[in-house]
């Protein structure tokens, strides 16, 4: 495929400068990039004539089980007080009633959401207590079909007792091994080892959930001191520190991905970077949570943006982080808030073993095209700027996902996606009523 006359946004953060060009697409990867490259035999030409070539976004953190969530009238009549109610009465009672239909048409939705607003990959942190083993492989499909890629993980936890505890930690293995062994190394999805977070993990669980994060030389992807409970629970219920918690038993290491990071210290931020560990910022759920601001973007490199389950849209996360970092410091840099859309492709695409993440040779062609017509000067100095005052979802018209062109002139491709939201409706009534 042959792609002509965009204007290339060749990576978000440090783009080359904004210029016209032809891109060749070969076997799912940019194989060329000219000025005007001539149509190969039997190559199909799209003529883009104008408008923005870039690469697609990857969010950082999300939960596509929340997906059919939307809208969801509350199972409880009193309204959750304070952070672990909102788990206890809202998403607790949401994942125990999953089951293999609702976590496969969630993915599907979730996917689709995604791909509308020109993100191409998820970094997903999944949890159905009542339906755990094979889940991933039910989420893993869901995506190649609908064209999105993903980095995996089961969300182990002691909240529902031992018996599903040691099934999520089992399917985190399975999931991993099965990509190592070849099932998914088609570059689509990947696995790690995934665990709710520090209050309903039991020294034990840690400890196996550090034996194998070892043994199969992955991360572990774990929510952090989302908002104050995390540290109070875990100091009462084991007597120990928050962080020290997952460094003396070796978890943080490179490729463990700490979400949220609201109430981290200066010093233990350092020293979970310094260990080689990724963050995940969420300000949306930060917000709606009321948990406070996350400072750990401000104080590592290795920071990615998550939407934690409210859809996909990184023009809007984006935007979100900016208006919640610039009034809470009143010292970010647009240029900054950009920084951590590329460091959540790079975490994706280091574990897919990918090129990914910008407009080169070589660079699997995960690519969006926004109609946007500037009305100001667009250069590589100023697009950080556009991204979060003028850019959105609004204006994503294509996307490719490994060359697959899923996303045409505003509809989905392959996907009917009027039945697909259709099976939603009738999935979500059924999973509302199972809460
Ligand atoms: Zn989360």
């Amino acid at each position: 495929m042959l792609l002509r006359g965009a204007t290339l946004v060749t990576r978000w953060s440090a783009p080359a400068p904004l210029h016209t060009a032809d891109v060749r697409i070969t076997d799912g990867v940019i194989a060329e990039i000219g000025a005007t490259l001539d149509p190969e035999v039997d190559e199909t030409v799209v003529g883009l004539n104008g408008g923005l070539l870039a690469p697609g976004f990857v969010c950082g953190h999300t939960h596509l089980y929340s997906a059919l969530a939307r809208g969801m009238p509350a199972a409880d009549p009193t309204p959750p007080d304070g952070f672990l109610e909102i788990l206890e009465k809202v998403w607790w009672k949401l994942d125990r009633a999953l089951d293999p239909r609702s976590v496969r048409a969630s993915a599907r939705i979730g996917a689709l959401d995604a791909l509308r607003c020109g993100t191409v990959g998820l970094i997903d942190h999944h949890a159905s207590p009542n339906f755990v083993a094979g889940s991933l492989d039910t989420v893993a499909k869901a995506l190649r079909e609908v064209g999105c890629r993903g980095l995996l993980c089961y969300e182990t936890s002691d909240r529902d007792g031992p018996a599903i505890r040691e099934a999520g930690i089992a399917e985190n293995v399975r999931f991993v091994q099965q990509c190592v062994a070849g099932h998914n190394q088609d570059g689509w999805t990947a696995g790690m080892m995934g665990a709710h977070a520090s209050f309903t993990l039991d020294d034990a669980t840690l400890d196996g959930l550090a034996t194998m994060c070892q043994a199969l030389d992955v991360g572990l992807h774990v929510h952090i001191a989302e908002g104050p409970d995390d540290r109070r629970e875990t100091l009462a219920r084991y007597g120990s520190g928050l962080l020290s918690r997952f460094e003396a038993r070796g978890l943080l290491r490179p490729g463990t991905i700490l979400a949220h990071g609201v109430e981290l210290t200066d010093d233990e931020i350092e020293r979970a970077a310094a260990a080689g560990c990724h963050f995940a910022h969420n300000p949306s759920s930060n917000l709606n949570n009321r948990v406070g601001f996350s400072p750990l973007w401000q104080r590592a490199d290795a920071v990615m943006l998550g939407t934690d389950g409210i859809g996909a849209d990184m023009y809007t996360e984006a935007k979100m982080a900016w208006f919640r970092g610039t009034e809470a410091t009143g010292a970010l840099s647009p240029g900054r808030v950009v920084a951590l859309l590329d460091a959540s492709a790079d975490r994706l695409y280091g574990a897919l073993g990918v090129r990914g993440g910008e407009i080169a040779p070589g660079c699997v062609a995960d690519l969006q095209w926004l109609s946007y017509d500037s009305p100001t000067p667009l250069t590589a100095d100023t697009l950080a700027g556009h991204l979060l005052f003028g850019m959105g979802a609004q204006f994503v018209r294509h996307v490719w996902v490994g060359g697959r062109w899923v996303l045409r002139d505003g509809a989905f491709a392959e996907i009917d996606e009027a039945s697909e939201r259709a099976n939603g409706r009738s999935e979500a009534v059924a999973l509302w009523g199972r809460r």
